[in-house]
């Protein structure tokens, strides 16, 4: 272990006491003595910073096999549903856009009804995004400013999912809605980005996180063997411990557990804990996407959801997604 990397404070309750977990390769997995939040003490080298998002992540980020599966219309879709179900319109921050697919889905599927924009640290995916018609900021979100309305239209800002009694271009607060797919996990500091998530959204502005979910049936059949435990990911939430997160700047509006993925779980079982390529992982998100656009496969898939339903019930889904309100 590399003794000059600093200790981290647990991210949820800023506690300094914990107990080890997990060893696999360099991470090092601890469980808080106060709150009982998983997380990784310390961080590995470079993905604290997120200087390993812009250098060595982009040739899976923007692999043709990842883009081709992140462009595709099912890649998103229960996130986007999700997304309607509570905003059906308004302005829209991405954070962590990567290559700035689920915005530029939210775009197609209903266009004129939202005004989208992406973030991420990472330069060469907000390439990709901005070539796709996806509007973005570049910059790490904690220092950006949002102050001024985005994209506000001349006729005056459509209404949104926020406050109905928001009705002119307010200073300081332009989004309805700030979404986290699948981001929180890689930060060092997850609780500087919902504060600051809260500062950018008008009053009873609506956040959607989402995260792998530590009870999720993946996780306890294979435990470390599990491919989403490495050093890219330094948190690891159960619904609990995520709610203590968001407790200071949100109230929860939905919990819901989503995805199920067996095939991961084949592998990983089978591979016993070795790291999977990258190449590997976009492959694998190519042919599980190429596998759900195959009409034949209808009887399988609605055995398939039926499992994802029954999963998400019980809260062994693969994911944890959180509908939050700003307080
Ligand atoms: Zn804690």
């Amino acid at each position: 272990m590399n003794l000059n990397l600093p200790s981290r404070a647990c991210p949820v309750c800023g506690g300094a006491r914990a107990l080890p977990r997990w060893e696999k390769g360099e991470l090092r997995l601890v469980t808080c003595r106060d709150c009982g939040m998983v997380f990784a003490n310390p961080a590995p080298a470079g993905m604290a910073s997120g200087a390993f998002y812009d250098a060595a992540g982009n040739d899976y980020y923007l692999s043709p096999a990842k883009l081709e599966s992140d462009y595709a219309a099912v890649r998103f879709q229960r996130e986007l549903r999700l997304f309607r179900e509570f905003c059906p319109r308004g302005a829209v921050l991405d954070v962590g856009c990567s290559s700035g697919a689920f915005l530029f889905q939210l775009n197609k599927r209903w266009p004129g009804d939202y005004r989208i924009r992406g973030t991420d640290v990472s330069g060469p995916p907000l390439d990709y995004a901005e070539s796709r018609g996806v509007p973005v900021t570049r910059g790490d979100f904690l220092n950006l400013d949002f102050a001024l309305p985005i994209g506000v239209p001349a006729s005056g800002p459509a209404r949104g999912c926020a406050s109905a009694a928001v009705a002119g271009p307010e200073a300081g607060a332009p989004f309805d809605a700030v979404t986290f797919w699948a981001v929180l996990e890689h930060l060092d500091q997850p609780a500087l980005f919902l504060a600051k998530a809260a500062e950018v959204l008008k009053p009873d502005g609506l956040c959607f996180v989402l995260v792998p979910n530590l009870r999720s049936l993946a996780f306890h059949l294979l435990g470390l063997r599990y491919r989403y435990v490495y050093p890219q990911h330094l948190n690891y939430f159960t619904a609990q411990t995520l709610a203590g997160l968001c407790a200071p700047h949100f109230q929860i509006v939905a919990l819901r557990y989503s995805h199920f993925n067996p095939v991961i779980i084949w592998q990983d079982w089978r591979r016993g804990g070795r790291e999977v390529p990258n190449a590997e992982r976009a492959q694998l998100l190519k042919s599980t996407t190429a596998l759900k656009q195959k009409p034949w496969l209808a009887p399988a898939k609605w055995c398939y959801a039926l499992a994802e339903k029954t999963l998400g019930a019980m809260g062994l889904a693969d994911n944890l997604v959180f509908v939050l309100r700003r307080k």
